[in-house]
């Protein structure tokens, strides 16, 4: 897989985006006693929603499908599966975004026939409407064209698998790199800047991964 289209959203964003979130189950009366966070992407938005509602009790359910940045793994999974009773509550379920809906319809059905609670609506920030199974009860905002997300949470993961990706597929005739060239062609790649932290993180790990050797100054392909 290669250049992915890749929109980078902030720290900022994402509390606007949850206010605007909460504003839409507030004005609809629903007003939940618990809300329960998808992880690991519904744990941010989960929580800032609290805030802006005023609920007291968050849980979470982790429902995992993507592996790595933009690259879809086999299928979802609920992990660590608990029992629980919410029966007589209202349950509002959180994520950061609908892409295929796998995950989330995954978390939701096993909510519902395991936790049982009164009422269970889904709220996300993002929603992309050509490619989702599932329509969320509350969405901030509707994406028409798929795009890769880069949220603040996956800052570090989201940078080191698309410079990994880069440098093998530009490996074929670029086995030496500078700093500068790296980032040089990220910003080329994926039209995103993660920032100098963000980016000397990621090659400290392509290094830890063997991927790539640092003599003088220098970064030398060996993957
Ligand atoms: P769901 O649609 O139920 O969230 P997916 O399997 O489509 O389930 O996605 C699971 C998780 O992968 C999302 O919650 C999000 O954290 C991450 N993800 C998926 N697609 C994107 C995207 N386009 N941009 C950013 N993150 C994404």
């Amino acid at each position: 897989m290669g250049k992915v289209p890749t929109r980078l959203v902030s720290w900022e964003d994402i509390v606007e985006w949850s206010r605007g979130l909460a504003i839409k189950v507030r004005e609809s009366n629903y007003k939940p006693d618990v809300i329960i966070a998808v992880a690991r992407g519904g744990f941010v938005p989960a929580r800032l929603l609290c805030d802006f509602l005023n609920v007291e009790n968050l849980i979470s359910i982790q429902s995992q499908h993507w592996t790595e940045a933009a690259k879809a793994a086999e299928k979802a999974i609920i992990k660590f599966a608990y029992e629980l009773d919410l029966s007589g509550k209202k349950a509002l379920l959180v994520d950061d975004i609908v892409d295929t809906g796998e995950s989330l319809i995954l978390a939701r059905d096993f909510i519902l026939k395991h936790w049982k609670p009164a009422e269970l609506r889904i709220a996300t920030l993002q929603w992309i409407s050509p490619v989702a199974k599932l329509k969320p009860d509350y969405y901030y905002i509707e994406v028409t064209e798929w795009i890769w997300f880069q949220y603040p949470w996956t800052r570090l993961e989201d940078t080191f698998q698309f410079m990994k990706r880069m440098i093998s597929e530009e490996g074929k005739h670029k086995k030496v790199w500078s700093y500068d060239e790296l980032v040089g062609k990220f910003l080329e790649w994926y039209e995103i800047d993660v920032g100098e932290k963000y980016f000397r993180e990621a090659i400290r790990l392509l290094i830890e991964e063997g991927i790539l050797e640092l003599h003088d100054d220098m970064y030398y392909y060996r993957g």
